[in-house]
């Protein structure tokens, strides 16, 4: 290629502008190294005293005294941004009124990149034990452990057991790690796409045919693949993936929870002979180094990742998979506020590629698209195979007989006992964490609350401790009690599914009875491997938290109760009903995977509740319209637009007057028919000492939203530790 005549390529001594990771609001004007260089080129700049990290953005603005523009120290032996990559940084930049150099941050997790490929010690578990075991060295070989075989550097290891590097020199003399020099980037090995998948049934070949034609077009599209729990989605886009891999792109699977990607990998694996790329932040930070550069250079043709796995520099990305895309936690809430769904939507739009949504319940906004005809929409309609969805009944709780501090209803103990003396399994499901909810005091009335939150202790009882679940403060349990100072008169009051095990434990004494709560593994693997225990039938009765709602197949459990429906309705989220809705369907949708048909007893004060009785009646369709038409009555998402703006600081009187004056001044927010409610303290008023206040904003579909915000603020100077962040389609309301 002719370089000099490029509009992307750069002479030694032009102009450049360079955006770099630093916290600066523009991009600096740098000049072009010895040999040249182009747009995207990833480069080391000198900034001040330092050398950072930046990319060549563009030509350079010429704002700078010409004499004073320094030149790029070196570019980076990587491969370069794209233009596609550079122009969704700045979108989604623009869109989440994120700071650029925010999202190049994000772009770049990976350490070391500009390192020259070279060799470098890497540790694993030996197989001898070391003659004396000290603290330091067992933690050293657990993390060994818990990542299940991966290998370490010495400072990844020593930083993760928290250890000296002489205490892993020590494992190694002893044999109990080996030391092995490894090459830094490895290709990841290729997947076939044309080992044999599973046979489809009608259902799952017609909708992979969809979208395989969609591939072989081209251009961008997006699906929502809706089916049941079970229905086969996943066999499904995994032909997707086959597709796009054939015809040479890229594939992202984007997951929602670290725990539940073993399984998958397992299966990616059977499909296409190889495990593909992982990226969380479980994975080690050589691992990450490594699938960023192959990523870009097209040596890994698939990944599977966490919502920041979207940010990865892909060379020619086709399909993007976005699993469960209803799940929350596709909603990064610190540090930069973004919807990976939506902004992986956003990344498809720009580059091309086919989005594959997939859920057995899509979120209100997905399902709005599809029937407004942005998305395609396939539906799977049946289980796959023999399984049927469960049956959903009602347990009404105003006409059970329960003594106090009991939860289980004799309803719901009669049909689980019966389950169990037939062999089958039991899920009750809790969505609290914990003993108790909260511990009053007997004496004087009061509550036990976070020192630092406006949040309450919860008591683990298993960790022997108090905790509050917004800073993860623990405390001991208390004897007496912090207000008044009375002894002994300390009462738990609800139940968390601690709890609820020492109910069921009297209730079914005979039952092996398996509590899954998040805090209760030491690791995410533990976690797994109990789960997968489980499944094999070493429980009879599983009392879980949401996380056994999501994705993981039970095959002999025949009964979910749900023992507080109601829970998820309480509350002014404007996602409430929808959430629970979700809720309760995923929970039901571990009942009766396999032959045996499946029946889910929800425990409810209110079965007359339109959300409980369309839960229980299964019309899925009339719910979403239901739904639909009272957000469009209201004018909130997705038919309105909404942001959230978080003031906060330690002084709560200077707090509040910064957002006085904010909500007095909205000129630009009034001007697009904005309305702005608030300030008012947020519904978490104040975490790690800090108080919170919350503007809300509500505009018209169509307004300008992020151009208005941007001028609202503008004039805007923080004073002392004042902090403000903005988030554009709130979904939590914290
Ligand atoms: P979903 O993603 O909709 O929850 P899955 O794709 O995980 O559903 O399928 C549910 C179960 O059915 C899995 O164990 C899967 O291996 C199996 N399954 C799905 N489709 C087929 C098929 N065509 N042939 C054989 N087994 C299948
Ligand atoms: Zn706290």
């Amino acid at each position: 290629m002719d370089q000099s005549h490029s509009a992307d390529f750069f002479d030694e001594g032009c102009l450049i502008g360079v955006l770099t990771t630093q916290p600066l609001d523009r991009v600096l004007d740098y000049k072009a190294p010895q040999g040249g260089c182009w747009r995207g080129a990833f480069v080391e700049v000198p900034l001040g005293p330092r050398k950072v990290l930046g990319v060549v953005w563009g030509a350079g603005s010429g704002d700078f005294d010409s004499a004073r523009v320094r030149s790029v120290i070196r570019v980076l032996d990587v491969a370069p941004m794209r233009a596609e990559l550079q122009s969704f940084l700045s979108r989604a930049a623009s869109y989440t009124l994120t700071p650029l150099p925010a999202m190049l941050r994000l772009a770049t997790r990976a350490p070391g990149l500009g390192d020259p490929p070279s060799m470098r010690k890497i540790y694993r578990l030996g197989d001898k034990t070391p003659e004396r075991m000290t603290d330091a060295r067992s933690r050293v070989l657990d993390v060994l452990r818990d990542y299940g075989g991966l290998a370490f550097t010495l400072r990844e290891l020593a930083e993760q057991a928290g250890v000296t590097s002489s205490v892993i020199k020590g494992l190694v003399k002893q044999g109990a790690l080996i030391e092995q020099d490894s090459p830094r980037d490895l290709p990841y090995p290729r997947l076939d796409p044309d080992l044999p998948g599973k046979t489809l049934s009608d259902d799952q070949a017609r909708a992979a045919d969809a979208l395989r034609d969609a591939l072989r077009q081209g251009g961008y599209g997006t699906t929502l693949l809706k089916g049941v729990t079970g229905s086969g989605k996943t066999e499904v886009y995994l032909e997707a993936v086959a597709e796009a891999l054939r015809l040479g792109q890229q594939a992202l699977v984007l997951l929602p929870e670290i725990a539940l990607t073993a399984e998958f990998l397992t299966r990616v694996e059977a499909r296409f002979g190889v495990r593909p790329a992982e990226w969380h932040s479980g994975v080690t930070m050589t691992e990450r180094r490594r699938i960023w550069k192959m990523v870009g250079q097209g040596d890994a043709q698939l990944v599977v990742g966490a919502r920041s796995a979207l940010f990865l520099p892909f060379r020619s990305l086709g399909l993007i998979i976005v699993d469960e895309e209803h799940d929350g936690s596709y909603k990064q809430e610190d540090g930069v506020l973004y919807n990976a769904r939506d902004m992986a939507v956003l990344r498809a739009a720009i580059t091309g590629a086919q989005v594959v949504l997939a859920s057995a319940t899509p979120s209100l906004e997905s399902w709005a698209n599809a029937d407004a005809g942005k998305y395609r929409r396939l539906d799977l309609t049946s289980r796959f195979g023999a399984s049927v969805l469960p049956q959903m009944r009602a347990v009404d709780m105003r006409r059970e007989k329960l003594d106090s501090n009991r939860w289980i209803s004799p309803a719901l103990v009669e049909a689980a006992a019966g389950r169990i003396a037939a062999g089958e399994q039991v899920l009750l499901f809790l969505n609290r964490r914990g003993y108790a909810p909260v511990t009053l005091c007997r004496a004087c009335g009061q509550q036990i609350g976070c020192a630092h939150c406006d949040a309450r202790m919860v008591e683990h009882r298993f960790l022997k401790r108090l905790m509050c679940h917004q800073c993860g403060e623990t405390t001991p349990i208390p004897t007496e009690c912090p207000h008044c100072g009375a002894e002994d008169r300390l009462a738990p009051v609800g139940p968390g599914v601690e709890r609820l095990a020492e109910e069921a434990a009297e209730r079914f004494p005979d039952a092996r009875i398996a509590t899954l709560s998040s805090d209760l593994f030491a690791s995410a693997r533990a976690l797994k491997a109990r789960i997968e225990e489980i499944a094999a039938g070493d429980a009879d009765l599983v009392i879980g938290t949401q996380l056994v709602a999501k994705g993981h197949n039970f095959p002999n459990l025949t009964l979910v109760g749900v023992i507080d429906a109601d829970l998820g309705l309480q509350g002014s989220d404007l996602r409430a009903a929808e959430r629970t809705f979700q809720l309760m369907r995923q929970v039901a949708g571990r009942a009766g995977r396999a032959e045996k048909p499946g029946l889910a007893l929800l425990q409810t004060h209110q079965p007359d509740h339109p959300v409980i009785r369309a839960i229980l009646s299964g019309d899925e369709d009339g719910f979403w319209q239901a739904e639909a038409a009272a957000r469009e009555a209201a004018s909130v998402p997705p038919y309105g637009r909404m942001a959230g703006l978080i003031l906060s600081g330690s002084d709560v009187a200077q707090v509040f007057d910064l957002g006085t004056v904010l909500a007095r001044n909205a000129g630009p927010l009034l001007q697009i028919g904005a309305q702005i409610f608030g300030p008012a303290p947020a519904p978490i008023a104040r975490v790690r000492g800090r108080h919170r206040v919350r503007l809300l904003i509500r505009a018209p579909k169509a307004a300008p939203l992020q151009d208005a915000i941007s001028r609202w603020l503008a004039p805007v100077k923080l004073k002392g530790d004042l902090r403000l962040a903005v988030d554009i389609d709130p979904q939590s309301f914290l």
